[in-house]
């Protein structure tokens, strides 16, 4: 028999962007069964009821660009996420996805995969799917094929397009490309336009990191737009932003060129995480001569030559960018007190001479790959991009442990959800900022039968307490945990009753 559950004495917000009514819902196994507005349920004897107390009920919120790929087989409590009030992540965001395997890029799936601890066990994008459902996640999932991924297994366009279809065909909701990152950033632009009609007979989406996001941005969502138009006509750009302060003015451009492609009928859609400060290698403060070598070579340069690393505290000494950037996480034991500090702060607690100096110790003695946070988008095209009704919410970030034994995340792993509504309310009001996070992501990625409270869809939900939305998580302290989401149901199930009811969504 079906487990019947009754949420009570809610104020329920249906994800449509319509009105915020009171009312009672009534599960029945893994879908809604029924809404009373304004009213109690009837009839519901040996139900487990659940008390609101007043607070929000809405369809659970979707996060549109999640990397759990590796992650969720993992740590499939999915903790970081569903405290947030997250119930389905869309994987294979920005070109990288775990499939197609083949003998091309066994081992490089396979190291991806090794640094969460996973072997892979599959090939193909349906057997992904399967051996991440085995794994009983706490939310649900869905997968975009990765076009690096396709390029690395396929090298042939024609088997790129063959493998692409069959995945497309099978419920893949689209392809994903990350043309900053290799090996998607040499593919001659035929190739992309010949995968752009693969998309057409599946109306499926293309999602993208864009090729720049701050010098040529404005030229990368041009080649996205004509990307999209030889497609299938929708296109969706993964966090966007303006990057690094000379590009902030490019908005209103950028804005007016997606409003003109609209108007040629293009589809257009964006996801962003709600903060300004993005987190990657601290590495990537070394000038041009380093860019390609990896962080392992950088470390062995650095600590055979100490005249280059003079040379290069001098050539930094003036980087604003240095001075600001925070130090977010590092392998060394004696780094770790300087975490969530800017390297100008740290280098005066070291008693260092300068930021530089105080980053080229660290990327010199520090054993993996140390992390800094670097502050370089607008918080005011921030708020702009927001108000945009076809912005939705992605934290960029995979699953995380509430502590660091998965690695040390970005707070927007955290905090993503949270803010994004509190930020969203204020520009939109709460009905169109759910919205935002709920049937609209569902939509894009055809979720069948989710992100909407309605009898027949799946319960999916998340109970929240609006005036309490809030997350504390920052770079010394990035796993906090947020705050007023009340309670979560995954297809049905309570996600704090410790069992996991998420599944592949396909
Ligand atoms: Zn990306």
């Amino acid at each position: 028999m079906n487990a019947v559950r009754i949420i009570r004495n809610a104020l329920i917000c249906d994800g449509t962007g319509g009105e915020i009514y009171p009312g009672s819902i009534r599960i029945d196994g893994d879908r809604i069964a029924e809404i009373v507005p304004h009213g109690e349920i009837s009839g519901a004897k040996g139900a487990e009821v659940f008390d609101a107390q007043g607070c929000v009920v809405s369809p659970g919120f979707i996060d549109a660009h999640s990397h759990s790929d590796a992650a969720l087989l993992a740590a499939p409590d999915a903790f970081s996420k569903r405290t947030q009030g997250i119930t389905t992540e869309i994987l294979g965001n920005c070109g990288h996805s775990l499939f197609p395997v083949t003998p091309k890029n066994a081992d490089q799936v396979a190291s991806d995969c090794a640094a969460a601890g996973v072997k892979p066990s599959w090939t193909t994008w349906r057997d992904y799917c399967a051996a991440v459902d085995e794994a009983r996640p706490a939310v649900n999932f869905a997968v975009l094929c990765g076009h690096n991924a396709l390029c690395a297994a396929y090298p042939g366009i024609e088997d790129q397009c063959a493998a692409l279809d069959k995945m497309l065909t099978e419920g893949c909701p689209g392809l994903s490309s990350g043309l900053l990152y290799a090996p998607g950033r040499t593919v001659p632009p035929s190739d992309l336009l010949r995968l752009a009609a693969v998309l057409k007979a599946t109306d499926a989406i293309y999602t993208t990191h864009l090729r720049s996001e701050g010098a040529r941005l404005l030229e990368s969502l041009e080649e996205a737009v004509a990307f999209a138009s030889a497609g299938s006509g929708r296109l969706h750009l993964s966090h966007f932003k303006t990057a690094g302060e000379a590009n902030w003015g490019k908005l209103d451009a950028a804005l007016e060129l997606l409003g003109k492609a609209r108007a040629n009928g293009l589809r257009i859609t964006a996801d962003r995480y709600p903060y300004t400060y993005s987190q990657t290698s601290l590495s990537v403060i070394l000038p041009p001569r380093y860019d390609s070598m990896r962080d392992r070579e950088i470390q062995e340069k650095l600590s055979g030559d100490s005249a280059e690393c003079e040379h290069l505290i001098a050539e930094l000494a003036d980087s604003r960018r240095v001075k600001r950037a925070i130090l977010t996480a590092v392998s060394k034991p004696e780094f770790m007190p300087y975490c969530g500090m800017t390297l100008e702060d740290s280098a005066v607690r070291a008693g260092m001479p300068s930021a530089a100096a105080f980053a080229v110790t660290v990327l010199r003695d520090d054993g993996a790959r140390a992390m800094a946070a670097f502050g370089g988008m607008s918080p005011e095209n921030l708020r702009r991009i927001l108000a945009e009704p076809w912005v939705c919410c992605g934290t960029d970030e995979n699953v995380r442990n509430r502590d660091e034994s998965l690695g040390r995340g970005h707070p927007r792993a955290f905090g993503s959800f949270p803010l994004f509504l509190k930020m969203a309310e204020e520009l939109c009001g709460l009905s169109e900022a759910v919205r935002r996070v709920t049937s609209f992501p569902a939509s894009l990625f055809r979720l069948k039968d989710r992100g909407v409270i309605k009898p027949g869809y799946f319960a999916d939900l998340t109970v929240f307490d609006p005036a309490k939305l809030d997350c504390k998580a920052d770079f010394a302290h990035p796993h906090t945990p947020a705050e007023g989401i009340v309670r979560v149901y995954v297809n049905g199930e309570p996600t704090d009753g410790g069992k996991r009811a998420g599944r592949a969504l396909m």
